[in-house]
């Protein structure tokens, strides 16, 4: 029996489709890809999820889980391999507890960035969101599970995980951490548990569907001075990341910081800006305390990088210059909106404006009607400077080359390391999704073969790493995807978790010239 046929005898008309242009819009990633899945599927419940889960099992067809299905530029909702059938867990939405003592929040899979920092605001709870730039309407749960990151002081967000409650491809369901006694009066504050840590088994995985996520919030804070720091010259800036990560280390910064290039920070505008690099992050705390904290930091920028100029926000500063823009109209403090929302929590959907350089683009576009196509590409780096000059010197003459602005940011995600996420924005036209391709490849290779390894990965994208993953690691994967998926019915690949069909064993040798065309396919759409 086909996965169509299953699917239209457990579900009622409304919770399911295969109506062709669905099928379509859920084909298409932001880079100009296409992927077409079997049929989409929307369950309200877990009751519904089990059921799916089990007709997988039984007929023998693939599923891929959703949040919301917005990961753009790393494979948007695209499945592993054509004809899966899509899940969309974005019915499944319901915040199940903000407790501010603890300062935590228990969420559904499908909640959305702003559907959370709506509840929190009309629960009235002193606690702070921490939100990434992707948009009001993306989902939570999806991004912390890619270990995306955010711009407060709990911007390493898959850290701020406390429990999670997990569907497995068995049908069986855990939870996480103190979960594992059905009695703790922890269950929700102590990710460890007892034995092995479970819960990074379920990120950037396939190895269970998350029904429930608890992650910790920041109690909201009483003051905040939010720093934009301009640096001159294109070579400042890998000094100043390498600095903040010290100061990061002495507990001085202990926000994430971003380092944009202009034109990352400006799109469009940034060429009437003076200035390489916009660096931002956030000291917060009891005043005196924030207040000191920047002094440290400001004296030991300005030590390591002479001539960098500051700029300290506080919200009544922010008012007053907001006041003022109502009639200057001035498009740089436009671009510091997005900033200092990101900085408080609130989400926005002004970063994709400036991400795709045009006015309208918003969170809740359809990948067809986003006015460009998009792509990341992404390194980890330890925070030496050498290292990330190098690390730029690999990026530098490859955007000349082929003729794309460079746009970067550098993020202090942790106290050690930092993050590169390059982009590229492109026509929606062949030639140019062609010239896009040839670019990204050449960079990713090039950063790749240098030790510069992405964080994340995504649908459509695994198997250009593939090569460079280590034998033992694979293999690994290989044997917990078989023994928690024996039927391989949760999107088989994903991070190399099990086997795309046409993908060869984890082995130490380069990638079948197979492999290579079924991808170039998928990309060429
Ligand atoms: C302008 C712009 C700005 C962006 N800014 C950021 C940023 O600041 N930080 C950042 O990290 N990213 C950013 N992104 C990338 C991306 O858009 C976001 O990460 C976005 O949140 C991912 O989409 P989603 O939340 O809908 O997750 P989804 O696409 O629904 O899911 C993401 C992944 O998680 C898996 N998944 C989802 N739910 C479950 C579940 N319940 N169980 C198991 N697996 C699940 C999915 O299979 C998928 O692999 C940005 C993108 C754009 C275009």
């Amino acid at each position: 029996m086909s996965s169509v046929a299953v699917i239209s005898t457990l579900f009622s008309a409304e919770k399911w489709s295969d109506n062709d242009a669905l099928l379509d819009e859920y084909a298409l990633a932001l880079n100009g890809s296409r992927c077409r899945p079997a049929a989409i599927v929307w369950p309200e419940n877990e009751d519904d999820l089990l059921e799916l889960v089990n007709a997988a099992n039984h007929h023998q067809f693939t599923i891929h889980i959703l949040a919301q299905g917005k990961n753009w530029g790393y494979g948007t909702a695209q499945a592993t391999a054509s004809d899966q059938v899509i899940v969309n867990l974005k019915l499944m939405n319901s915040v199940l507890e903000i407790n501010e003592d603890d300062a935590y929040v228990r969420i559904q899979p499908g909640v959305t960035q702003s559907q959370l920092h709506d509840a929190i605001m009309s629960n009235g709870a002193s606690l702070q969101l921490d939100i990434t730039a992707a948009g009001k309407h993306t989902s939570v749960v999806g991004n912390v599970l890619e270990r995306g990151f955010g711009h407060t002081n709990y911007s390493d967000r898959f850290g701020s995980v406390l429990s999670m409650r997990v569907l497995l491809p068995t049908g069986k369901i855990i939870e996480t951490g103190m979960g594992a006694y059905q009695q703790s009066v922890a269950k929700h504050v102590y990710p460890y548990g007892i034995g092995p840590v479970l819960q990074g088994l379920f990120s950037q995985s396939n190895l269970g569907i998350v029904l429930e996520m608890t992650l910790a919030l920041q109690p909201a804070p009483d003051f905040d001075l939010n720093i934009v720091i301009l640096c001159k010259s294109y070579a400042d800036a890998p000094k100043v990341v390498c600095e903040m990560a010290r100061l990061k280390r002495l507990g001085i910064v202990t926000s994430g910081v971003h380092t944009a290039s202009m034109a990352r920070a400006m799109g469009e505008n940034a060429k009437n800006v003076a200035g390489a690099w916009v660096v931002t992050t956030t000291l917060s705390g009891p005043k005196s305390m924030a207040k000191a904290r920047y002094r440290e930091m400001k004296k030991s920028l300005n030590k390591t990088v002479p001539g960098l100029r500051f700029v300290a926000l506080t919200r009544q500063r922010w008012n007053i210059i907001q006041w003022v823009n109502k009639y200057l109209k001035s498009p740089h403090i436009e671009s510091l909106k997005i900033v200092w929302d990101l900085k408080q929590g609130t989400p926005t959907d002004d970063a994709i404006k400036t991400l795709l350089d045009h006015p309208t683009a918003h969170s809740q576009m359809k990948t067809k009607d986003f006015p460009a196509y998009f792509r990341w590409i992404c390194a980890v780096t330890s925070s030496k400077t050498q290292d990330i000059e190098r690390m730029l010197e690999i990026c530098r003459p490859l955007f000349a080359e082929h003729g794309y602005e460079e746009r970067y940011t550098m993020t202090n995600v942790t106290e050690r390391a930092v993050v590169l996420i390059a982009n590229i924005r492109y026509e929606k036209t062949p030639e140019s999704v062609v010239r896009a391709k040839a670019f990204y490849k050449a960079l990713d290779t090039a950063l790749l073969e240098q030790g510069f390894c992405p964080y994340r990965s995504g649908s459509g994208l695994f198997g250009d790493i593939y090569p460079y993953i280590e034998p033992n690691h694979l293999a690994l994967l290989d044997q917990l995807k078989k023994a928690m998926d024996p039927n391989q019915i949760l999107s088989p690949g994903k991070y190399w978790c099990g086997q795309l069909p046409s993908q060869p064993q984890p082995q130490p040798q380069p990638q079948t010239e197979k492999v290579d065309r079924e991808m170039l396919a998928k990309a060429d759409g």
